[in-house]
């Protein structure tokens, strides 16, 4: 241990007794996320209250020590992985929360966990859309520091729209408030919007007001199967966007997705139409007969192009429903122990050229691409599955990650939609922003800290996740 790491370790233990965790399970725990690369940090301080945030910044930023902060840790790109040691600022305890019904808005600290967030709001007749899948452990703060999305944000928007103000502390342990519980603010710049998506790398957010509205009485599930991606994408999709339905949630999954479903569960998953594209689509409103009737219209929109269609009775089927989504994404393990999960986002119209590249690139390296996601939006989760022990593998992933993330920038669109740059995009940032633009975020990255305590090594520094010596294959990863 270097003496400035002594000396701080020692100004934790004075300063924050109680909260220093330095054994090894909670050390290792605190080390990796669903990347599943690891690097044991020196120290695990897990916060009590959001002023444990503050003691804990001014000491790293004393002796110039690494600080990662941490959620849950279900980060899907590394972001939460200390990769040079040091703190790990563990948010988890901060859970404390309370809802306004007057101003329909949430006061939450950074560790609550956004499922028990979305449960209050509904127990009050009202509702906090953002819902990534990892919602039942995934924690407010970490939504807000990637900007998380999920399979609602074709209506509802992603996490950003619904914040309202943030709190926290600085790189140097000064407090800051980024914007007040109220409608309206105008002062100053707008750092809020700044910290959101930022990946723990500019600050670290202890609180969030967050806006509610009201939540929809009815909801109309359906699961639409077509022969082909492209006709389910360009006669599905488009063809229902341009018509003006607004479907709250709108999922693709292509054949290469349903097929492992289907082995995994021994039959198929839309009885009668084995190994079909599906749409899932959901509505939702207010009033359950004008609900219903969009319903029929849609129906009748797609059934043309359609092979079948299924329309869930009730909430156990619709439930069943987004369980198919859910099996789709685990079954996908027979294809390779690990899964490269993209999050990339092209123009709506080009989401069938983006799939012929997958069914090529798949022809080229000869790996499964299994794609599904959430096509309303144009974010489509395209995985290229491996096994990481094989050197070909690898070697191959690597180059078809390589021409997946050019294609993407060539079709006009984004590397990542809703999980952020962290270590495993950081090798393709530079095809996504011209130097300029790089330069004007490490200059604000800079002028916030100084001395780049913050979750160093992540968006900026092109990280080769395969060649990581770190990596540990035989860890008992718990992502889930
Ligand atoms: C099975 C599964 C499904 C997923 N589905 C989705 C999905 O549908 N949509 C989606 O968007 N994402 C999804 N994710 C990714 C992940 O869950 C989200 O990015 C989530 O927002 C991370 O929250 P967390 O609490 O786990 O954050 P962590 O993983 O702990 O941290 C993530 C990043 O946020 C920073 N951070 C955390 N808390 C704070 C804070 N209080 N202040 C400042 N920085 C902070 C960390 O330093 C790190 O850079 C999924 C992940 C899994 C494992």
């Amino acid at each position: 241990m270097n003496a400035d790491l002594e000396s701080a370790m020692q100004c934790l233990q004075a300063e924050l007794p109680g909260r220093i965790l330095l054994d090894e399970d909670s050390r290792f725990a605190a080390s990796y996320d669903n990347l599943r690369i690891s690097r044991m940090p020196d120290v695990v301080v897990r916060v009590h209250e959001a002023a444990d945030v503050g003691r804990c910044l001014a000491i790293a930023h004393q002796y110039g020590i690494s600080v990662t902060t941490r959620g849950a840790g279900s980060s899907a790109t590394g972001s939460a992985v200390p990769v040079y040691a040091g703190i790990v600022l563990d948010l988890s305890a901060l859970g404390d929360f309370s809802i306004d019904v007057t101003t329909r808005m949430a006061s939450v600290e950074a560790g609550v966990v956004t499922a028990d967030l979305q449960a209050a709001a509904e127990a009050k007749g009202l509702f906090y859309p953002p819902d990534p899948s990892s919602k039942s452990y995934s924690t407010i703060g970490g939504n807000i520091a990637c900007n998380a999305g999920g399979m609602r944000c074709l209506k509802y928007g992603v996490t950003r729209d619904y914040v309202v103000a943030l709190e926290g502390f600085l790189a140097d342990g000064s407090p800051f408030r980024w914007g007040l519980p109220l409608r309206k603010y105008a002062s100053g710049f707008n750092m809020r919007d700044l910290f959101i998506g930022s990946e723990g790398m500019l600050g670290v957010v202890t609180k969030a007001y967050l806006r509610l509205l009201s939540l929809p009485a009815v909801r109309w599930t359906a699961m639409v199967a077509f022969a082909d991606e492209e006709t389910a994408l360009e006669t599905g999709v488009l063809r229902l966007l341009k018509a003006g339905f607004a479907p709250s949630i709108l999922e693709f999954l292509d054949r290469q997705s349903v097929v492992c479903a289907e082995m995994r569960k021994g039959q198929p998953v839309f009885p009668g139409q084995p190994g079909s594209t599906l749409l899932l689509i959901e509505l939702d409103g207010m009033d359950a007969q004008k609900v219903a009737q969009r319903g029929r219209d849609l129906i009748t929109l797609l059934q043309p192009s359609s092979r079948s269609y299924h329309v869930a009775a009730n909430a156990s089927e619709a439930e069943s429903i987004w369980q198919v989504r859910r099996t789709c994404s685990q079954s996908m393990f027979a294809l390779g122990d690990t899964k490269l999960n993209e999050d990339v986002v092209v123009p709506l119209d080009k989401q069938s050229e983006l799939l012929r590249k997958t069914l090529q690139l798949r022809e080229d390296i000869g790996l499964a691409t299994p794609t599904f996601g959430h096509a309303g939006d144009g974010n489509l989760h395209v995985h290229i599955m491996y096994n990481r022990n094989d050197a070909d593998h690898v070697a191959k992933a690597k180059l078809g990650i390589r021409q997946l993330m050019q294609s993407v920038v060539a079709l006009g669109g984004v590397i990542t939609g809703e999980h952020g740059i962290g270590l495993a995009k950081s090798s393709y940032f530079d095809l996504q922003h011209s130097p300029a633009e790089i330069a004007s975020m490490q200059a604000v990255k800079k002028a916030l800290d100084p001395k780049g305590i913050l979750n160093p090594g992540k968006m900026f520094i092109p990280f080769e996740v395969w060649n990581e010596a770190t990596l540990n294959v035989s860890m008992p990863w718990d992502h889930r």
